[in-house]
């Protein structure tokens, strides 16, 4: 399931999981420790105490959509978050696919038929939205849960649902979520607005065209637990609810917690949390906890064999440009991933590399489709320090079991990149396969 998700049976290796030696991988690939993603949400609804969201956007922060989807629904996750809409009905296929309920509109959101939200729905004139195969009409159709922020998405998506619903009588009203804006200033209802809109969605609900489900907003600074942005961002919110019970709405989810909320300021929960980074094994700031502090396992391993090792001379120059220049003789490895594949051209030699249990770097910048790592002096007449077909791994989690200690994080790559973990994951190229080890993929074991 999932576009660029390869099956295990594709990519198939003998080895066992998390072995990087050599033959375990014939092509680069990131492997998915679907394992790992169930411990780290463990961790998370552990900690966040009510339901939780898994957010998916952007096929899984690079993970690819379809497992990650599945194995936080067996974790336990009673909803699915997603930006675009592209992402949402996509989802929804698969999920369809692969048996797994919608809600009804009687029952909550379970597991078992989770809800899917999505945030970023396009904003169209209502005659567009009405039209039947219009994105809006798409949406409902696939039940998402659709979030507004404004009067025109709201004209927009009620056009939309009165279209269908005069089609089908039976269908229930739109499922949205008010968004305000708590202080971040992205989407969301500004104070002066959001009256407005709270007695527009009641005129809405009122004829049946939307049914309000959720009140949200998302924090700007959770990573910094003591600059009191959070308690703002939590007042406003308490005053949008007072603007929206009274024009008289109920919204039963309130929402404002992402990974960060969720961890350092347990006021932010509420009724349910939108947990994204930490699944991924990844600190949403490392500055205040890092990854290995809160318990988390990084679920990505990007490895690739060598395609080539050999000796130059000193003196000469690596890569385009000549930026890095050998010392002495030297032994080079060649790894066929480059910047189509999401390696930041900022790790230009410095990127870390583990290879044999030993931490090396990138030399020289980074092609499109090629790094050049240094393998060391080849002083004397010692033989390579690896071969071809060894396998060189990006990064990863360097405590999980079989795995090179010299392992690299994805952290580390975005502190020498001068970026954020979550870029690194999220920025992985397509063309990269992504194998899964772990639950439902045991053939890999
Ligand atoms: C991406 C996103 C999240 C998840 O954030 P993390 O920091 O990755 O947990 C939650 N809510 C919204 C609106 C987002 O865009």
């Amino acid at each position: 399931m999932g576009g660029v998700t390869r099956s295990a049976s594709t990519a198939a290796s003998s080895r066992p999981a998390g072995s990087a030696g050599p033959g375990s991988a014939t092509t680069s690939r990131a492997v998915i420790d679907l394992d790992a993603l169930a411990h780290n949400a463990r961790v998370l609804a552990d900690a966040a105490g009510v339901p939780w969201m898994a957010v998916v956007k952007a096929d899984a922060y690079g993970h690819g959509l379809g497992p990650v989807a599945r194995t936080c629904l067996r974790a336990g996750a009673s909803w699915l978050g997603v930006a675009q809409l592209a992402e949402a009905l996509h989802l929804r296929e698969m999920l369809d696919a692969a048996g797994v309920a919608r809600p009804s509109p009687d029952d909550g959101p379970a597991p078992e038929h989770p809800r899917l939200l999505c945030w970023l729905a396009p904003v169209l004139a209502p005659e567009r939205a009405a039209a039947p195969g219009s994105p809006l009409r798409r949406a409902l159709n696939a039940d998402l849960d659709l979030s507004v922020s404004t009067t025109d998405q709201l004209a927009a998506l009620a056009a939309a649902s009165a279209a269908r619903r005069a089609e089908d009588p039976g269908a229930a009203g739109a499922r949205i979520h008010l968004k305000v804006d708590t202080g971040m200033s992205r989407a969301g209802a500004v104070e002066a607005d959001l009256p407005a809109l709270a007695v527009a969605a009641r005129a809405a609900q009122e004829v049946g065209d939307v049914e309000v489900i959720g009140l949200w907003s998302h924090l700007s600074r959770a990573d910094e637990p003591d600059s009191g942005s959070t308690e703002e961002h939590l007042a406003r919110f308490r005053a949008a609810e007072t603007v929206v019970r009274n024009a008289g709405l109920t919204p039963r989810v309130r929402h404002l917690a992402a990974t960060g909320g969720l961890l350092w300021h347990p006021a932010s929960r509420l009724d349910l949390v939108r947990a994204g980074i930490g699944l991924y094994g990844l600190s949403p700031d490392p500055a205040v906890a890092t990854a290995a502090e809160l318990g988390l396992r990084p679920v990505m391993r990007l490895e690739a064999p060598l395609t080539q090792v050999k000796r130059v001379p000193a003196g000469r120059a690596v890569s385009y440009g000549g930026t890095w220049m050998t010392p002495t003789d030297r032994w080079l490895g060649l790894i066929p991933l480059g910047y189509a594949d999401g390696l930041p051209r900022a790790a230009a030699s410095a990127g870390p590399v583990a290879v044999g249990g030993r931490r090396t770097h990138v030399v020289g910048k980074v092609c499109m489709d090629q790094v050049v790592i240094d393998l060391g002096p080849a002083d004397g007449s010692d033989g390579a320090p690896a071969a071809a077909g060894d396998i060189a791994v990006l990064w990863g989690d360097p405590t999980a079991p079989g795995a090179d200690p010299a392992t690299a994080t994805a952290q580390e790559w975005a502190e020498v990149c001068g970026t954020i973990g979550y870029e690194i994951v999220t920025r992985l190229g397509a063309r990269v396969p992504r194998v899964c080890l772990g639950a439902g993929h045991e053939e890999e074991r």
